[in-house]
């Protein structure tokens, strides 16, 4: 059970110290209070677990401070959507909006190389309109003799160009704690010239200690893989271990499914499942068509497979595109034969506008459907 205390409530005054000792005191129930700071007002709700079934909903509405009490189903408890449930899905970073109704592409480099090649791509970007990016440092690599990213001698050049080329948002992999931190102190040093969301890949989805370290901090939001070898009740479960450790600005990512049935595509494309996360969740939901494809394969209509497929999100609802984009891809240390040519990127951009635009014609039309009753 989630209790939502009013807005701004004193945390010092009489009326919260008699509502928190009288949860406390409910028996063979345990309280934990969340804090979300918004740049309007500051929510806190109580999570109320344990033995709630008897607890009255009423009687508990009724109780000086609070606002409103919603019953969670055992799903998902914080991220998942509950009957009567009217908890915001939107969440600003660094001026970005991000809910289950916006989009933007987050095109960039699977693995920063040089910074001539930072530099390019962020132009690219800014000549075409975009804020926001992806660039691994941290590079979770199957050989252990691969390429392993550049780590944190990276940081300082890739966050200042950022800055440069007025690029907001960067998805940046962490692998272990001390990656978070190194990302911290860079941005702390290079003055906050752009913000960086922490991506966990699928290899890492149940890395529950990591999950509990990016869970805890707040500075950052976080974009989670699907595990590729897991079932999607145990990928949302990954991202309700970051919320409940506090940090709900959680973006979920589908990447594609390890299984030979996908071939000749690196993954098996599971990007029909969009709907299914939205309407389980309340998580933005992301789709990476360059790690399910993982080639520059054209279709006899001219059309990247990559792009059929990404398009295939975009028209089901996705709410974010992260997707490899390279100067030179003969030349990329990670991932080289699926990432697209800058000079692809307002192409890309444009295609996607179309499946974007699909998405909305295709809700208005369900949404005249069911208005008429007749279904
Ligand atoms: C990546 O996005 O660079 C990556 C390694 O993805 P995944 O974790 O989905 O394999
Ligand atoms: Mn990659």
């Amino acid at each position: 059970m989630i209790v939502i205390l009013q807005a701004d409530i004193d945390k010092q005054g009489p009326e919260y110290a008699q509502l928190m000792a009288h949860l406390s005191n409910l028996p063979n129930t345990q309280s934990r209070v969340h804090e979300e700071v918004g740049t309007h007002q500051v929510l806190t709700e109580v999570y109320l677990v344990g033995d709630t079934s008897s607890l009255s909903m009423e009687d508990i509405q009724s109780l000086p401070g609070v606002e409103r009490v919603v019953r969670v189903s055992q799903e998902y408890r914080v991220l998942g959507r509950h009957k009567d449930d009217l908890r915001s899905t939107h969440f600003d970073y660094n001026g970005v909006p991000f809910s289950q109704d916006t989009f933007h592409i987050f095109a960039g480099l699977c693995a920063v190389d040089t910074p001539e090649h930072v530099e390019e791509m962020m132009k690219a970007l800014q000549d075409n309109g975009q804020v926001c990016t992806r660039m691994g440092a941290y590079k979770p690599r199957t050989s252990p003799y691969a390429f392993q990213g550049h780590g944190k001698t990276c940081l300082p050049y890739v966050f200042e160009l950022a800055g440069k080329y007025g690029i907001k948002v960067i998805a940046m992999e962490v692998t272990h704690e001390s990656h978070v931190n190194e990302i911290q102190e860079t941005l702390e040093q290079t003055g906050h010239p752009t913000g960086v969301i922490l991506q966990i890949g699928t290899r890492n989805t149940q890395n529950f200690e990591l999950l509990k370290i990016v869970g805890r901090q707040q500075t950052h939001p976080v974009l989670l893989k699907r595990g590729f070898g897991i079932t999607l009740e145990e990928s949302l479960n990954a991202a309700e271990y970051l919320a409940s450790e506090g940090n709900r600005k959680v973006i979920f990512c589908l990447r594609g499914m390890k299984t030979n049935l996908g071939d000749p595509h690196r993954n098996f494309v599971d990007f029909s499942q969009v709907p299914v996360v939205k309407r389980l969740t309340r998580m933005p939901v992301c789709v990476d068509p360059s790690h399910s494809v993982g080639s520059r394969d054209r279709g006899p209509d001219g059309v990247l497979e990559l792009a059929h497929a990404a398009a295939q999100g975009v028209v089901a609802g996705a709410n974010m595109v992260l997707v490899d984009f390279h100067p030179h891809p003969e030349k990329a240390l990670v991932d080289g034969p699926q990432a697209l040519l800058l000079t692809e990127l307002p192409w890309f951009i444009e295609d996607m506008k179309i499946a974007r635009e699909a998405y909305i014609a295709r809700t208005d039309l369900a949404n005249r459907q069911l208005a008429t009753n007749v279904i």
